[in-house]
């Protein structure tokens, strides 16, 4: 199974590399191989993670070769703008059709389109961020894969279900051999070319020796390794990415300072930013966004939510629905609302049309059986696989319930190459973001 199909470079400007997937260019960075023109790679993220013998490459891209042109065009038919627009109010109308001529939209138009209610006019700016999408990305799809290599956790997150309000949990931390294991098997067994390594705010895990599990996976296996262990300090996110991770996921939660400190007891928004700013000065890819229905937030906060997710410059933007933890102080507010996470997802690519990768989150599935078919045809275009071992899998619950928490990862995988492919969507790379370039 091969999550990235290879691509052949046919340019090569210092460290960015142009790579071509049937007649379609992508720009990848290049740290690591001594490449040139006509080589074979694979990308993920943008990166270059390995470089693919000719023959290996002409095989895998020779198997691919019918079957991408046949989901290019049911892509294409899936996110052409057919719908009947007799029953859509004229502004609504109005402030798609500058969405889609690039036209920045302006806050009111963006709470406008977010307060949508009638479905004709949800499905009209759900089919727009499609056509987007698919306009500015065509039928790409990333597929990471996540390990959740520890549930400890110092920090008191008012929602979280794993953070150190909840005594009712098992609590379990992932050898280095385990986690390097997993990881191995992930790639090697299973395809994976990008991996998340998430854990709590674990006191038990050094920044040391978190880097000396990355090293031993990259030791291993070719992959892009994300980190996402929260708030290390500056020293350890330098640490990790001298390691070899290039990528951190790290949501700022709320945009808004207040509700923040609230949420968070004893940490300040400010905190979390200098994290991912400082991530992105030091070369990482970033993977941001927020909780959308989380208790104290208004649609102001969801609207400056990704002003701000788009401000940090991420590769890949993470919107998903808060859900309430019985173990938390927050058991017995309201979920949020699939609708108004594919609606921000939707929002996300109107705003960032040519660069956003937005991922289909877990959460969004828990709420929504059908949520990760709903997040590709809304702007979306990265899925998360788990690829945590099962026996570890059901302890790491932050909400209730998550899906895919008792699933193999073949059949995961079963379902959503399934899914993608129903959907025209093929594994290339989506490339770079077109300004991180001068990273
Ligand atoms: N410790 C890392 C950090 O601070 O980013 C990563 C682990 S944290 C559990 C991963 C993400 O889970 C958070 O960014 C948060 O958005 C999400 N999360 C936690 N509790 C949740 C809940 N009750 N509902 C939905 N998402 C939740």
């Amino acid at each position: 199974m091969c999550y990235a199909i290879p691509g052949k470079i046919k340019a090569i400007n210092e460290k960015t590399v142009v790579v071509d997937y049937f007649g379609e260019e992508k720009k990848a960075r290049n740290e690591f191989y001594d490449l040139k023109i006509g080589d074979y790679v694979c990308a993920q993220g943008g990166f270059i993670i390995k470089k693919v013998p000719e023959k290996e490459a002409g095989e895998i891209i020779e198997a691919w070769r019918e079957i991408f042109f046949q989901l290019q065009d049911t892509d294409l038919r899936l996110s052409r703008l057919d719908l009947d627009k007799k029953n859509i109010n004229k502004k609504t109308g109005t402030i798609l059709d500058r969405a889609m001529e690039g036209l920045t939209l302006k806050k009111d138009d963006l709470e406008y389109l977010f307060r949508l209610a009638a479905p004709q006019e949800i499905e009209l700016l759900f089919k727009t961020a499609n056509f987007l999408r698919q306009k500015y990305h065509k039928n790409s799809c990333c597929v990471h894969g996540i390990i959740e290599i520890s549930n400890h956790c110092a920090s008191a997150c008012q929602y979280c279900g794993i953070s150190r309000h909840n005594k009712n949990i098992t609590r379990y931390r992932m050898t280095p051999e385990e986690i390097i294991a997993a990881a191995v098997e992930a790639c090697e067994e299973y395809g994976f070319q990008a991996l998340v390594l998430q854990s709590g705010e674990d006191p038990g895990f050094t920044a040391k020796q978190l880097s000396g599990i990355i090293k031993g996976i990259k030791k291993k296996a070719a992959v892009l390794i994300c980190v996402s262990f929260g708030e290390l300090g500056m020293e350890g996110l330098e640490e990790l990415y001298d390691a070899g991770s290039r990528a951190m996921l790290m949501r700022f939660e709320t945009s808004n300072p207040e509700l923040y400190a609230k949420l968070h007891p004893g940490r300040a928004l400010d905190t979390r930013l200098a994290h991912i700013r400082r991530a992105y000065e030091l070369g990482y890819i970033i993977m941001t966004g927020s909780l959308i229905g989380i208790p104290g937030q208004t649609v102001a906060d969801i609207l400056d939510d990704i002003k701000l997710a788009k401000k940090l410059r991420p590769e890949m933007y993470s919107f998903g629905p808060f859900l309430p933890h019985p173990g938390t102080p927050l058991a017995a507010c309201p979920p949020g609302q699939s609708t108004d996470v594919l609606k921000v997802m939707a929002l996300a690519r109107l705003v960032d049309a040519a660069n956003a990768k937005i991922a289909v989150t877990t959460a969004l599935e828990t709420v929504d059986p059908s949520g990760m078919r709903q997040g590709l045809l809304s702007g979306g275009n990265t899925v998360m696989l788990n690829v945590t071992p099962l026996k570890y899998r059901r302890h790491y619950e932050i909400y209730p319930n998550k899906a895919h928490s008792g699933d193999s990862i073949s059949s995961q995988i079963e379902t959503t190459v399934s899914l993608l492919k129903s959907l025209g969507r093929a594994p290339t790379d989506l490339g770079i973001r077109e300004n991180a370039e001068d990273h």
